[in-house]
């Protein structure tokens, strides 16, 4: 298996060189060259192994030079009960006859980056071996809330390591802030960055590509990664739970061999929804992806008309990880559409020009065979939580009610009664003040004492590593402003 930068198929890398890199060097994704067909019975015989087992089988596919072996000592360490609360890891939860909740967040942060970042650090340091790199990695992260945590947890004190986290100051909930900066370790940082999501990710982009920077990292034995999703290593643990949530449903008699189901995906960066639609490729019965978003829906007026502009105001919502206008791994999707890295590569040159671009009428007619986008704002989110906690006693937290909103409305337009997976990103105790708010509460408790008014009010309890916050002491307090986020580096590396 071969990867290419979505901008430039001329350079070929093997899979530790494209998970090691995170990024081409002409700032393209790197991206398979082709994505492999399961074979035919793959998944009947998938439908009784455990989430482990399923993770093996189908990283191997992308994963030539990793052997069976070493996958499934991964897979053992990164989804064991030591990180996730549940031996199943991502479990399906029937909602109603044809709506099944694939639950994403039983790992160690409760949000669904655990999926991914506690399987990216075995596969990177494996990387570092396998390509024979000697320095030391240093991981960037822009994060929205969730991945920052979920890095700085799957890559604390891993060996020849070291993890530097931005966030915006006022654009993540306090649970997820507290999170950050109370992280353990000896070889992690966190920083907070004056502005909004898309000013920290372009700040971290802008680092990556810093000639100067790199030049003095690299005096200094260092050089830099990513653990953001245009990782592809972050990009392949996730196909695996679209893959496991069929087997589940064929499992248990939900579905039939070969039936056709639809996914429907909370969507930011269009990282989890791109690894539907690479499942989709390799094989699994999908129908169509229904591409959720909240008052950031950028991405529901580009499946809708072909056309990207992220000009456009900027809104901080109940559903922070997916407030962000520039989703950078649909271009690895464009790559799909188009066939063509020239074609990628001058839509990304028009969107980093004007904020906009526009794609052939070929391309969009093929997304929008696939694709359905939906978006709602915040009073309709917290409506879906209200309701399907009276409905179906059911808790969810607000990225999931964008999700079942735009599923609703899905179904509302089409008529399609398809069985349709909605993913569930992150569990509602990340997110109490507006969870309680959606259950009527008007005086929400601050910080963690939100924590137990939640379970008071349901019965639930918290997670545990939220609970666990409580004794945790702040570790990091720093600021800067996004014109100053190369000087955290430096000090961070010294
Ligand atoms: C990151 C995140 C999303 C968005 O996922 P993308 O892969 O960026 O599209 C949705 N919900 C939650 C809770 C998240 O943490």
């Amino acid at each position: 298996m071969q990867y290419i930068s979505t901008r430039d198929a001329g350079a070929r890398f093997t899979a530790s060189q494209a998970i090691t890199r995170g990024l081409a060097a002409d700032g393209g994704l790197l991206t398979p060259y082709y994505i492999p067909k399961l074979p035919n019975k793959a998944l009947d015989d998938l439908k009784d192994m455990s989430y482990q087992h399923r993770a093996v089988y189908v990283m191997k596919q992308f994963l030539e030079e990793f052997s069976v072996k070493e996958l499934t000592d991964f897979a053992a360490a990164a989804y064991g009960p030591a990180k996730f609360d549940t031996p199943a890891v991502a479990p399906v939860r029937t909602v109603d006859g044809n709506t099944h909740c694939l639950e994403l967040w039983h790992g160690p942060t409760c949000a669904f980056k655990d999926m991914a970042l506690q399987m990216l650090p075995h596969l990177l340091t494996a990387s570092l071996t396998k390509t024979e790199e000697f320095k030391t990695v240093c991981i960037l992260v822009a994060t929205s809330g969730d991945t920052g945590k979920g890095a700085l947890e799957g890559f604390r004190d891993v060996p020849k390591t070291r993890i530097l986290v931005f966030y915006p100051k006022d654009g993540v909930s306090q649970v997820q802030e507290l999170q950050m900066v109370t992280q353990e370790g000896g070889n992690v940082g966190v920083v907070s960055v004056v502005g909004n999501f898309d000013d920290a990710q372009t700040g971290v982009k802008r680092l990556f590509s810093d000639e100067d920077l790199r030049a003095e990292l690299e005096r200094r034995g260092f050089f830099f990664s990513s653990a953001n999703s245009i990782n592809w290593g972050r990009v392949l643990p996730q196909i695996v739970y679209y893959v496991s949530a069929y087997c589940d449903l064929l499992r248990d008699e939900k579905i039939q061999p070969g039936q056709t189901i639809n996914v429907c995906v909370p969507t930011g960066n269009f990282g989890n929804i791109l690894a539907a639609y690479y499942a989709r490729e390799m094989g699994v019965p999908i129908g169509r992806l229904i591409c959720a978003s909240n008052s950031n829906n950028v991405l529901t007026d580009f499946i809708r008309t072909g056309v990207y502009d992220r000009n456009r105001t900027f809104y901080n919502t109940m559903s922070p990880s997916m407030d962000i206008l520039i989703s950078s791994n649909l271009e690895r999707l464009l790559l799909s559409l188009t066939q063509d890295v020239d074609e990628v590569k001058g839509y990304m040159e028009q969107l980093n020009a004007t904020g906009r671009y526009e794609v052939r009428e070929k391309v969009r007619e093929k997304l929008q065979k696939l694709f359905w986008g939906y978006c709602c704002d915040d009073k309709e989110t917290q409506r879906v939580i209200g309701e399907m906690y009276k409905t179906h006693d059911y808790l969810i937290d607000p990225h999931t009610a964008v999700a079942f909103s735009a599923l609703e409305q899905y179904r509302k337009e089409t008529g399609d009664e398809t069985p349709c997976v909605v993913a569930s990103t992150a569990s509602p105790f990340k997110f109490c003040g507006s969870v309680l708010g959606a259950l009527g509460e008007t005086e929400v408790a601050s910080g963690l004492d939100a924590l137990d008014q939640l379970s008071e009010k349901t019965g639930l309890p918290a997670p545990a590593p939220l609970a666990g916050l409580r004794s945790k002491t702040v570790r990091f307090n720093t600021t800067v402003e996004k014109d100053h986020m190369v000087d955290a580096v430096l000090s961070m590396l010294e």
